[in-house]
């Protein structure tokens, strides 16, 4: 069985941060930590009076993530994956991402050890 890890399509990603809450719940981590967190980039204008903003969300996960091994053995998603319903992250092996990520912009791979 390969690596696993988690494909995240961020382009899609509206910054509701129930990722994060699942996250938390999920490991029972205190207020100010997290195993994702939702970053927010911008917003500003790259060129001005061109209309066209950097303005992004991205969720990262931390080094608390362990990809909810607990629920994976249990043959259950990710809470993470499971609550986000913009449907921004998937979860599988690495090496099956490779193939989304040659025709999509805006998306990432995370692995943990
Ligand atoms: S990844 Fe999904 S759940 Fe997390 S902030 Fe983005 S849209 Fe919300
Ligand atoms: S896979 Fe699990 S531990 Fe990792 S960020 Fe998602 S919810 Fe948190």
């Amino acid at each position: 069985m390969g690596r696993k890890g988690l494909f995240v399509d961020y382009e899609y990603c509206t910054g509701c941060h129930s990722c994060e809450v699942a996250c938390k719940m999920e490991h029972h981590l205190p207020q100010e930590q997290f195993g994702i967190k939702v970053c927010e980039i911008g917003p500003w204008e790259i060129i001005p009076g061109d209309n066209h903003w950097q303005y992004t969300y991205i969720p990262v996960p931390t080094d608390q993530c362990d990809l909810c091994v607990g629920r994976t053995e249990m043959g259950k998603l990710p809470t993470c994956v499971q609550h986000c319903q913009a449907n921004v992250m998937k979860y599988g092996e690495v090496a099956d991402f490779a193939k989304d990520m040659e025709s999509k912009k805006k998306v990432v791979c995370y692995t943990v050890e």
